[in-house]
């Protein structure tokens, strides 16, 4: 035994097998953390990795320390052992990086798992000594040889243990994981060399695996060399892969939560304007309220709607009236302060939240955003049409506990100033929920009473100045209520236009008067002209031309037997349309009346456009016109504009005798009011009225 062959080593050999350990278990260590953190298809995948990274590094590590080993003869590897040697690193590895990674592994696991592991680098060891197939074989010295599996299990232990601790560390503690990879590396290390110390090479040992085609140690140091490059290829690859990986999956996750702010913004906001919706306005509101609470603070809620939108959209299109809302939005934006905070309800409705420290403030706050909405809203430049708009105002404290009561009771106030003309703002108060309630009945009923035949027509007449003559009779619709009587049209015509029952309402009215003249024609009474009210809204509408076409065929009503009448106002609302639709109005056999005369501003070189055959003067200037001089003249001039246009000029409200003789003397050519005849049901009208050519008396009947 004392006379077998000298054993050396090259020291720089015996170094860099160390080094090389000690990179193949920090390799290790590092996919431990790798594989945990994957899904389980990538898990095996970095497994299997990890195996083999470790598995090649623990077995270069040995053949290096083959290499650094001298003996005095010639020494081969057979390749076919020294691959089975490798291919046992690399499941002893793989079972050792199995273990760590798993849940939860139980003391005894480990322990087990230590001696398999050990047992595995041993075996490894053993089986790649014997790959230089050594003749006689190669004599273990059992004490060695049983130190070298201590160490081995021992050394497979404590780096399980070490994994098991740092193994969901990925990314930190670098300076643990290169302590540990050392505690790893002397450990393998320490086994081989412990294992060499064990051989023992028989004096005229040779080496028939270098005498057959077993691998050259230079083909060994090549292999280890092209297996390391590879493996360090594989592994710097796999860290670029990952990293990549890594950044996509970070990229990724940025990218959503980009989509999410993105779909919580939509959710959040109004898309055309970009202003905060409903459902965060309450969220803000909730918040404001909390706040106001504990700082004693004042805040008033501005419930805005414009007025007339739809008559926008209707007349000019939805681009025109988007248009419009942006531009609204902007101006919101542009009054509102950086604490304020304003939202689109939806439709023509915004709201402004804006800390007041007073009542009063918030009605001044109001006014002026009234006036910048008008300012900012005009349709086009030097245009008169402006949007103007109803604001509700509800105040904190006091006028709602809640973010849905405050909005409902701005929206109340809001509803009420609409109701009383537009165009201005009201403060919240307890009783216009009962009148707004009041105004959703009647709402409720005018539907119903459309259907249910409860809308009648009375009649005034209108007659020649000259000799009293039946000049025409103008239809005047009520509403007989089954509990409120007899409802004047003041109370429902506008609430009809804005609740979009006037188109259907105005049908009817057109039909039952063309309807009554057929009558009254078919009696022998001779009634030149019946006189229709017509709402601006259906003049706006498409449908107007053809209405009255059909209802004058159905009922037989030859050119000029239908009046209609639309108001001077209304007529310069849009000119250019207006124009047309009297056009064709006329052109199917109407004529037309311009109601309401000098009350609304009418340009004279317009009016000479105008296809109309009738004015009628307002009777605020027939009433005025025998206190004041200023309002005769006014009249006079009236009905000289008339005469030079070829128009019949209409003097309204005439209640006296006094007034119909300053009309005569004028030479104003109809004449219709109290003095004259009041508006009557069919059934009430005297007689005398429907007969042919009255005498041409004093002739009042009412
Ligand atoms: P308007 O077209 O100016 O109708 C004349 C109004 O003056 C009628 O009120 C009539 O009763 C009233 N009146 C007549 N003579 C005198 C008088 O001597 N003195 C005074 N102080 N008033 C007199 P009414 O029937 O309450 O109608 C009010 C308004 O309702 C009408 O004003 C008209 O603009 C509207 N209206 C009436 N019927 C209809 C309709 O069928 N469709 C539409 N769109 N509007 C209608
Ligand atoms: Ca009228
Ligand atoms: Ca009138």
């Amino acid at each position: 035994m004392e006379s077998g062959l000298i054993a050396t080593y090259v020291p720089e050999l015996v170094a860099t097998s160390f080094v090389v350990a000690v990179v193949a278990s920090y390799a290790a260590l590092k996919t431990t953390g790798r594989i945990r953190a994957s899904d389980p298809v990538a898990r095996r995948w970095w497994l299997a990795g990890g195996a083999l990274a470790m598995g090649i590094g623990v077995w270069s590590m040995h053949f290096i320390g083959m290499l650094a080993l001298r003996l005095p003869i010639r020494l081969g590897y057979d390749i076919g052992i020294t691959l089975l040697s490798l291919l046992m690193a690399v499941a002893a590895s793989g079972y050792a990086l199995w273990l760590v990674t798993r849940d939860h592994v139980t003391r005894l696991r480990m322990v087990s798992g230590a001696v398999v592991m050990g047992l595995g680098i041993a075996a490894m060891h053993y089986v790649g000594m014997a790959a230089m197939r050594m003749d006689p074989a190669i004599i273990y010295r059992p004490l060695w040889f049983s130190a070298s599996l201590l160490i081995a299990i021992v050394a497979a232990g404590a780096a399980l243990a070490i994994a098991y601790r740092l193994r969901d560390n990925a990314h930190h503690e670098r300076l643990h994981r290169l302590l540990a990879a050392g505690v790893m590396g002397v450990a393998i290390v320490g086994m081989h060399y412990t294992g060499m110390a064990a051989a023992y090479f028989p004096a005229g040992s040779i080496c028939s695996a270098a005498l057959r085609d077993g691998l050259s140690p230079d083909s060994l140091a090549w292999l280890v060399v092209v297996v390391n490059t590879a493996v360090l290829g594989t592994a710097i690859g796999a860290s670029a892969l990952d990293r990549l990986l890594h950044e996509r999956t970070a990229r990724l996750s940025d990218s959503l939560q980009l989509a999410n702010r993105q779909l919580t913004h939509l959710a959040m906001h109004d898309a055309l304007t970009g202003l905060p919706n409903r459902m965060m306005l309450t969220d803000q509101l909730q918040e404001r309220i909390l706040r106001a609470q504990l700082a004693g603070e004042r805040f008033a809620l501005l419930f805005i709607d414009l007025d007339g939108f739809k008559g926008v959209n209707d007349a000019f299109g939805h681009h025109v009236g988007d248009a419009l809302l942006v531009r609204v939005a902007d101006t919101l934006r542009r009054v509102a302060s950086a604490d304020d905070t304003v939202a689109r309800l939806g439709g023509d409705e915004f709201v402004m939240v804006t800390r007041v420290t007073e009542v009063g403030e918030a009605t001044a706050r109001g006014e002026r955003l009234l006036a910048a909405l008008v300012e900012s809203t005009r349709l086009k430049e030097n245009d008169d049409v402006a949007v103007s708009a109803s604001i509700g105002i509800a105040q904190y404290p006091g006028d709602g506990e809640d973010a849905q009561a405050m909005i409902a009771h701005a929206d109340v106030a809001m509803y009420y100033i609409k109701q009383a003309g537009r165009n201005g703002l009201a403060l919240y108060a307890p009783s216009m929920g009962e009148e707004v309630q009041g105004q959703l009945q009647l709402t409720y009923e005018l539907r119903k009473a459309l259907e249910r035949g409860q809308l009648v027509l009375h009649y005034q007449p209108q007659v020649r100045a000259l000799d009293n003559g039946m000049a025409g009779m103008e239809a005047l619709v009520r509403w007989q209520h089954p509990r409120l009587g007899l409802v004047m049209p003041d109370r429902f015509i506008a609430l009809a236009e804005r609740v979009g029952l006037i188109v259907d309402l105005g049908q009817w009215v057109l039909d039952e008067a063309c309807r009554q003249w057929a009558v009254w024609r078919r009696a022998g009474a001779r009634v030149p002209t019946v006189s229709v009210n017509l709402s601006p809204v259906q003049v706006r509408g498409d449908c107007l031309v053809a209405q009255v076409a059909s209802a004058m065929r159905r009922h037989g009503l030859p050119p000029g037997a239908l009046t209609l009448e639309i108001t001077e106002s209304m007529a310069m609302l849009e000119p250019e349309r207006t124009v047309a639709v009297l056009t064709q109005l006329e052109a199917v056999g109407a004529r037309i009346s311009l109601d309401d005369f000098g009350t609304g501003y009418c340009s004279l070189s317009y009016l000479a456009y105008l296809p109309a055959h009738e004015l009628k003067i307002d009777r605020q200037f027939v009433r005025q016109m025998t206190t004041g001089s200023r309002h005769a003249a006014i009249v006079q001039s009236v009905v000289m504009l008339g005469q030079q246009l070829g128009l019949d000029v209409v003097a309204e409200g005439v209640e006296t005798p006094e007034q119909k003789q300053m009309l005569v003397a004028m030479g104003c050519s109809r004449l219709q009011g109290y003095y004259i005849g009041k508006p009557r049901a069919v059934e009430d009208m005297p007689a005398q009225v429907l007969q042919a050519q009255p005498p041409a008396a004093s002739g009042t009947h009412g």
